[in-house]
């Protein structure tokens, strides 16, 4: 079962660090802030570790993670596209920013 909060820089748990700021399907964590305001300052930061220096145990105990957290973006993309839909906006319109048919945009989010 994945964990329900983590954060979408590190993938630390909410249980593995002090807080969590959470934004629309994703979460940021204290220590990924701090790294954030580095670089934005222009100071020298690690940035973030590439997947490539996961060891295989560690890749596969995040793949329920990476797993939550695409289904939260579509969850986000949905109540977008539910909120322009209330809006009356048109299912051409949305196609159109999304890069597909009006046909596609219905079938995928109607
Ligand atoms: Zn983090």
């Amino acid at each position: 079962m994945a964990d329900k909060l983590f954060c979408s820089f590190c993938r630390k748990t909410d249980k593995e660090v002090p807080s969590l700021i959470a934004g629309p399907g994703v979460h940021i964590c204290g220590d990924c802030v701090k790294t954030c305001t580095a670089i934005l300052d222009g100071l020298p930061a690690d940035g973030f570790a590439g997947w490539e220096k996961l060891e295989e145990d560690k890749l596969l105990a995040n793949l329920p993670r990476s797993q939550a957290a695409h289904e939260a973006a579509r969850t986000v993309l949905q109540q977008q596209i539910d909120e322009l839909r209330k809006r009356e906006t048109s299912w051409a319109k949305i196609g159109e920013a999304l890069g597909i048919s009006r046909q596609a945009a219905w079938e995928r989010f109607g």
